[in-house]
């Protein structure tokens, strides 16, 4: 088959028209036919090369979701005709420890599904169907996009590290990541804070389940909330004053990061040695927290809030992205 995609053919290029024939489906694929794709920031961090993957020709886009064209003869949890979803991840060693226990996001040949392999700003993908979500009912396909890469990375920590709903949780960074964190945090039970550059963000954010909301800019103002959180999640992708959030946390408090910053933290030793302090990253979520994540946002009326914008148009929506000028989650519809 051949897939119409659009590419950036260097750094920081504009997107353009771009084609490919797939090679004919392994017994393990799946085939699928894209309506939706997010604009995660990744892409734009892929697009402009911050990570220097020099990646090029790159079709970029890693939340998506469409309807399963043809799947290979081993596939069981899949049919023809059905909604699936992909995210980040495509591909693993499928036998280290990780991957038996459902993190293959932690196996060390995990493979990115638009890395070195053509994503989903186009019409249609084929990846190994293990990466290929059924899509609930309760969710459209719009607002769930972006669940598979924004929801499962914010899931992922915020349910590892809740065990109590008395905890009080920080979100900083209201964007596409950080507007989902808001919802689970709020549908888990927990005091739930906002922290965002953007003051007009506030009846939005309270709307999705902040209790307060803090204007992060000003170091004075975070100091009269120090020792006030318990776990706070950093969404943001550019670098701030850790040592400012770090100062947020009560004894036992974790700061978990997973913005994709090639920034490096500077914070004092005994800033975390006092109270028992923890800083942590994460990166997106294993299959079985996925699927537990779908469950749980279509069960809490939990989805993106989101701007469909033709593929067509994407140039001009990765530049409102690039430029922190669009909504929460701009996601670009495919017609077949
Ligand atoms: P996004 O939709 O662009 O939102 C980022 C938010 O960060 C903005 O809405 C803004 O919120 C805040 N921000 C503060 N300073 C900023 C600045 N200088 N430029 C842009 N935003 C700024 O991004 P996203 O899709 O949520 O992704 C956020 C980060 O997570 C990116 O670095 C992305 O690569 C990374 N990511 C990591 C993983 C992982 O596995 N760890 C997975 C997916 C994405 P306020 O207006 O509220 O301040
Ligand atoms: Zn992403």
């Amino acid at each position: 088959m051949q897939i119409n995609a659009y590419a950036a053919m260097k750094s920081g290029d504009a997107l353009t028209p771009f084609t490919y024939e797939t090679q004919g489906l392994a017994p393990d694929q799946v085939l699928i036919g894209i309506t939706h794709c997010g604009i995660c920031h990744s892409d734009i961090h892929l697009i402009d090369d911050d990570w220097k993957t020099g990646a090029y020709p790159l079709i970029p886009g890693h939340e998506i979701v469409g309807t399963v064209i043809e799947v290979g003869n081993q596939v069981k949890h899949l049919k023809k005709g059905e909604r699936a979803g992909v995210g980040w991840q495509c591909d693993s060693c499928g036998y280290c420890e990780w991957c038996m226990q459902g993190e293959e996001n932690l196996c060390s040949k995990q493979q990115a599904t638009c890395v070195g392999r053509p994503g989903g700003y186009a019409n249609a993908i084929c990846v190994p169907a293990h990466f290929a979500f059924p899509i609930p009912t309760a969710l459209s396909s719009a607002q769930a996009a972006p669940l598979l890469c924004g929801g499962a990375t914010v899931y992922s920590p915020l349910r590892r590290f809740i065990n109590n709903p008395a905890m009080r949780v920080g979100v900083m960074g209201i964007g596409g990541l950080g507007h989902l964190a808001l919802q689970f945090s709020h549908a888990f039970g927990c005091e739930t804070t906002a922290f965002s550059t953007s003051k007009n963000k506030e009846p939005d954010a309270r709307k999705l389940g902040a209790d307060h909301f803090i204007v992060s800019n000003d170091n004075a103002v975070l100091k009269k909330h120090q020792a006030s959180f318990d776990f706070i999640l950093a969404t943001t992708p550019k670098g701030v004053d850790w040592s400012a959030y770090i100062a947020l946390l009560r004894p036992k408090g974790v700061l978990c990061i997973v913005g994709a910053l090639e920034t490096n933290i500077t914070a004092s030793i005994m800033s975390l040695v006092d109270g028992r302090k923890s800083i942590c990253g994460s990166n997106i979520a294993g299959t079985q927290t996925i699927k537990e994540m779908l469950e749980f946002a279509a069960r809490h009326h939990i989805g993106a809030q989101v701007e469909t914008v033709p593929l067509t148009q994407v140039n001009e929506a990765v530049n409102r992205v690039r430029e922190g000028k669009s909504p929460y989650r701009l996601v670009l519809e495919v017609s077949q």
